[in-house]
């Protein structure tokens, strides 16, 4: 049994199951065993593989319209320009590069990137060489500026629970262990849930929702700061408008795994329930929720794609070919994966994305 296992059938035996949320925080970010706290997962040679990885015109154009939406305010000075979970940098490498065409927006910034995982910080400052970045635990200590943010497959990494509905109360699905220390999950009785009874209205007996108690409240800080100091985010994941159903997965080298085997070796995550970050964003305004491939092809991807295509060839070319359809073809990540702004109420919403 490895250190994290014997650590979790410790927790259980002493207080109970766990609830999906308490496991997942531990197998992602326990600070001796855990997934990221540990490794660098991105890559060939990792678990997944990430849109900004794939292609830099994933994160030239986020750039631009990261941009774009600074001037239409006015170009506010200083302002902060975060990233939240930014992996390897890479996406944030690009963003730079693109933006430093829109004069004056590097000298108003303020680099602000929000990470958990001391390897990927490590990692982000070597593909940020030569800015000035500073590093943060949580949104809420980001400084009080106007607030452009990209989060990209972030919110599916953060501790969900789950829910089955039983007449009109909730049994949890939570997370014990045998003599032997397997683990396996399990039911708690039903109980009231106050905060699910928005969900009372579309669900029935037996229909399983998950929630992300820390989602909503990022959501809920970056909402209210851009409401009150103006910004905008750019939320780019994998998930629908309301969830409904059991999304807990673990991807290890690339596959599909047992989300409970060998924990702390996996990446786990959960599909994004995109309308509780929006509800929670609130004063903020919210835009209509936007495949990943409409938005690319609202930027401009093709007219880019084709203007690095003009300068590449045999292999090359190939690749750049297949990565711009791997981010934007319906059958690839293009409908998956979805984008949805929050911005102030009193503007326009950023590029490539509408009420
Ligand atoms: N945005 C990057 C990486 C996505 S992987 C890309 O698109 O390539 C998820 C990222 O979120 C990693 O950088 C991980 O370390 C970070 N992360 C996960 N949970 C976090 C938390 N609770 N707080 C801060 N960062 C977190």
């Amino acid at each position: 049994m490895t250190g994290l296992h014997a650590h979790l059938v410790a927790r259980i035996n002493a207080d109970g199951p766990l609830s999906i949320a308490d496991y997942m925080a531990d197998c992602l970010l326990h600070p001796d065993w855990g997934y990221y706290a540990t490794r660098d997962p991105l890559g060939a040679a990792g678990d997944f593989t990430t849109a900004p990885e794939i292609s830099q015109m994933f994160g030239e154009l986020i750039g631009l319209a990261l941009a774009q939406a600074w001037m239409d305010q006015g170009g506010p000075t200083p302002f902060a320009l975060a990233e939240l979970g930014p992996g390897r940098g890479t996406l944030m490498a690009d963003i730079l590069r693109a933006a430093r065409a829109v004069p004056g927006f590097h000298a108003a910034m303020r680099l602000c990137l929000v990470e958990a995982s001391q390897p990927l910080r490590d990692a982000q400052a070597q593909a940020l060489q030569g800015h000035d970045a500073t590093w943060y635990d949580n949104v809420a200590d980001l400084p009080d500026l106007p607030l452009f943010l990209v989060a990209n497959e972030f919110f599916d990494a953060l501790p969900i629970r789950q829910f089955i509905r039983d007449g009109d109360g909730w049994r949890e699905r939570r997370i014990g262990a045998d003599e032997d220390g397997a683990l396996a999950f399990g039911l708690t009785d039903a109980t009231p849930q106050p905060a699910l009874a928005h969900r009372i209205a579309d669900t029935r007996d037996g229909d399983l929702i998950e929630t992300c108690v820390p989602g909503t409240a990022i959501a809920a800080t970056i909402g209210a700061r851009i409401a009150a100091r103006g910004g905008a985010a750019l939320i780019i994941d994998y998930g629908e408008w309301r969830s409904l159903g059991d999304t807990f997965q673990a991807l290890r080298g690339h596959a599909h795994a047992d989300p409970l085997e060998a924990p702390g070796t996996a990446d786990l995550t959960a599909h994004v329930d995109f309308e509780s970050l929006a509800s929670a964003a609130a004063p903020a305004a919210h835009t209509r929720l936007t495949p990943q491939g409409v938005f690319l092809e609202r930027l401009g991807i093709t007219t880019r794609a084709q203007a690095l295509a003009a300068r590449l060839s045999g292999e090359a070319l190939d690749a750049h070919v297949a990565a711009h359809r791997r981010l934007t073809h319906p059958d690839e990540m293009g409908t998956l994966f979805k984008v949805i702004a929050l911005h102030p109420a009193n503007t326009d919403p950023p590029p490539g994305l509408s009420q």
